[in-house]
């Protein structure tokens, strides 16, 4: 095969129908950064290259594949970065552009967290031709030669990798639904050290790989001369990478023309020195996984140890001029009604700006997920065995209303989208 290759790259529509979590989550406009960075990477190594988000441009099925038409391979991500870690359960979109992919006759490759966790499956089901598992950057060049890229690939260095191309995409489309947009989505590490029974890291592998904050600060950067007016950190645990955050910070204090950024942590990877340098550099909002009030539960789900106070970490978050977001999860395991309740108290008591609830997934792939009996029906089982999906998505539904139609939630949330800080407490 020559070595030129014309290789379109596709994000799909996914259209989360249903709950507020599904509306929100599934169907936020983030840019993908993986599928954006492997484009770099083809582009670089001579191939013709067409990067199109399906989901960021509403097309269906049928205008993706007329969109991809005259490419010899199509490279098709199931799950962006900022899905690897909890992709979505419904493969259907998935499926129906490849059934129209496939009537072009246009060959498939398949990267993302399904077919990493469950190739020979989602293989038969979307009938792609192969699929790459695992961080897809590492498999390009062979790919781009025109060969099928090795199934064990070296984790790749963060700093080797391109910027990615966001030149090619329409950056007004993204946006953050609390910074607001353009907004564009980086990285600082990937990975996590812990081995929390639930977090699904197939994609990840299990080492942890940082970015220099010199190369965190040229991405910023990047993305503010493309347009960018907010820009989301998509790590497992930004702050785990202190120096490289340190780093980051200190060079972004007193930088003109800043833009707000936000990331996720653990509450254990921060204290009051690191998030008031933060807050200096312009962080506006963490994501906080708390998961959940039972101490039971928190042991079974293996979550790092926190010995700090979570109040007075939040009060300090605040304090440095950052607003807080808390993750919450119900139906792990054999949780209780009793302890959704007392979990759904806490994220009420917390003096957390927004919360996000989800129902936690037992994914293949993880420990949780692979002491499933083999039996169990569904490809991409949606809940514990013993929980009721739709219980939980009643609940989860709830506690979304519980949570927002609050006047104090409603006008920080006011606050963050004109771009102020949070008010102090007290
Ligand atoms: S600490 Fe968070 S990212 Fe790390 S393994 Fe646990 S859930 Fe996953």
């Amino acid at each position: 095969m020559s070595s030129k290759m014309k290789i379109a790259l596709i994000r799909p529509r996914f259209l989360g129908r249903g709950d507020v979590r599904e509306r929100l989550v599934h169907n936020r406009l983030w840019s993908p950064l993986s599928l954006a960075r492997c484009a770099r990477i083809l582009e670089e190594s001579g191939s013709e290259i067409k990067l199109i988000d399906a989901q960021a441009l509403g097309l269906n099925p049928g205008e993706t594949a007329r969109a991809a038409g005259g490419y010899d391979l199509v490279l098709l991500s199931t799950s962006p970065i900022d899905r690897w870690e909890c992709p979505s359960l419904d493969l259907s979109p998935v499926i129906g552009l490849c059934r129209e992919l496939r009537r072009n006759r246009t060959r498939i490759a398949l990267i993302g967290a399904h077919g990493t966790i469950r190739p020979q499956e989602v293989q038969k089901l979307t009938g792609a031709d192969f699929v790459i598992e695992g961080e897809p950057e590492s498999a390009m060049v062979s790919l781009g030669s025109g060969e099928t890229p090795p199934k064990r690939r070296a984790p790749v260095r963060l700093d080797d990798l391109p910027f990615p191309a966001y030149d090619l995409l329409n950056v007004g489309r993204y946006r953050h639904l609390v910074l607001g947009g353009p907004c564009l989505v980086l990285e600082g590490s990937r990975g996590c050290p812990n081995n929390c029974t639930i977090c699904l890291k197939a994609m990840y592998g299990n080492g942890y790989r940082t970015r220099s904050g010199q190369g965190m600060l040229s991405d910023y950067r990047r993305s503010i001369t493309l347009g960018a007016r907010a820009v989301v950190f998509i790590d497992l645990d930004f702050c785990l990478n202190r120096s490289g955050v340190e780093e980051f910070c200190h060079n972004l204090s007193g930088e003109p023309g800043r833009v707000p950024w936000c990331c996720t942590a653990h509450p254990g990877s921060v204290d009051g020195d690191l998030l008031n340098l933060m807050g200096s550099a312009g962080c506006r909002l963490i994501h906080y996984g708390i998961e959940t009030s039972s101490q039971r539960i928190l042991a079974r789900l293996g979550r790092p140890e926190f010995k700090n106070d979570l109040s007075r970490v939040l009060t300090q978050t605040r304090a440095a001029g950052i607003f807080s977001l808390g993750f919450f999860l119900f139906g792990a395991f054999d949780e209780t009604e009793a302890e959704r309740e007392e979990t759904l108290r806490l994220a009420l008591s917390l003096p957390l700006d927004f919360a996000s609830f989800h129902i936690a997934t037992p994914y293949p792939g993880t420990a949780a997920g692979d002491e499933l009996s083999p039996s169990q029906p569904d490809l991409f089982p949606g809940v514990f065995p013993g929980q009721d999906r739709t219980t939980l998505e009643k609940w989860t539904n709830r506690t979304w209303r519980r949570f927002y139609l609050r006047p104090r939630i409603l006008a920080g949330l006011a606050r963050a989208r004109t771009g102020r800080r949070p008010r102090k407490i007290g």
